[in-house]
Parts: structure tokens; sequence; C-alpha cells
């Protein structure tokens, strides 16, 4: 169906405000609105898994952005923390089903381990480009494009 997507990414962030507070975590959330044709599931999913990843794997007082934007035809949403980062050697296994990098540090984080392999699923069904860069020690950060612009909404 469609969807607004800074309305439906304002209403994640809201749901995950307990985790965010717990962590004393600044969050940025840099959004235009705009309208999609997707599943609601699917996209709120994206937003959903990125974002509780970014703050499950931050540090106590860190700092996340979010940006969501239109890119030409494309929907842009990218989310960047300053936590625990990838080991290079780990970058291409977290996209796996139920593969959790093996740290002292996370082995108390709870998790499944399918978070970013369903997102990746989902992106491929769109078509779209899942894009992941990461520092130890520094952040990650992970952007998505997604196919599935529909229009822009006026401002009032
Ligand atoms: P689930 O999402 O199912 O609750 P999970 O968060 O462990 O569990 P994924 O979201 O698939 O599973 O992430 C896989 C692994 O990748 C995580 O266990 C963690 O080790 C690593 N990871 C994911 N996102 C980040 C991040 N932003 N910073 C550091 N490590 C991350
Ligand atoms: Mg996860």
């Amino acid at each position: 169906s469609h969807i607004q997507v800074k309305k439906l990414l304002d209403s994640v962030v809201e749901t995950l405000k307990p985790q965010i507070e717990a962590m004393h975590l600044n969050v940025y959330v840099n959004a235009t609105e705009f309208t999609v044709f997707a599943s609601l599931d699917h996209i709120k999913g994206i937003f959903y898994n990125l974002i509780s990843n970014a703050i499950k794997y931050n540090k106590q007082n860190g700092r996340i952005d979010v940006v969501l934007k239109k890119n030409q035809k494309n929907m842009y949403f990218s989310v960047e923390d300053t936590g625990v980062g990838i080991a290079q050697e780990d970058q291409s296994r977290i996209f796996q089903r139920f593969y959790r990098v093996d740290k002292e540090r996370s082995k108390t984080i709870p998790g499944t381990g399918l978070g970013l392999s369903i997102v990746k699923h989902v992106v491929y069904y769109y078509q779209g480009k899942i894009h992941l860069t990461s520092k130890e020690d520094v952040g990650t950060k992970i952007t998505v494009e997604l196919p599935i612009i529909v229009k822009e909404i006026p401002e009032n």
C-alpha cells in the first residue's frame, strides 16, 4: 500500500524510546516526508531492525544519525551509530541467518541473529541496495536504497 515514510519512521523511533533512554543515546533524525508503494511491514522491519541494532550495539551516551530522503527514484535510508563496530572479517557474515558476532561485550545483548538477514531479503525483494561501512570501536553505518518512490507530499 501507500506509506508515508516519515510518519512511519517517527513511530518506530517512538517505540524504541525506552531502549534509547536506557543507553542515554542522542538520536538525530533527518527525514523528509514522501510516499512509497510497498508493504508496511517490510518498510517498518527495515527501520526497526537497523535502528534497534544501532541502539543495542552502541555505547552508553553514544549517538545515532538517521537519514530518510528521496534520491531520484529511490527511497534512501541510513542509520549511523557510534557503537562497537564490526570487524572486517565479520562484515560479510552478519547478513547470514543466525550469525551474531561472538564478542565478550555483545554476548549479553539479546538477539536471534535474524534481523539483518530479514532486512537483506526485503531489500532484494524490491531490487534495492544495501551497503555497510564499519570500523571496530568507532561505529557502523548501513544505507538502504529502494526504488519505490511514489510522489512528494506538499508541505500544507
Ligand atoms: P535480532 O536482530 O534478530 O534481534 P541480532 O541483532 O543479533 O538479533 P542482526 O540484527 O541480524 O541480529 O545482526 C547480526 C549481528 O551483527 C549482531 O548480533 C551483531 O553482532 C552485529 N551487528 C548488527 N548491527 C550492528 C551494529 N550496528 N553495530 C555493531 N554490530 C552490529
Ligand atoms: Mg538486530
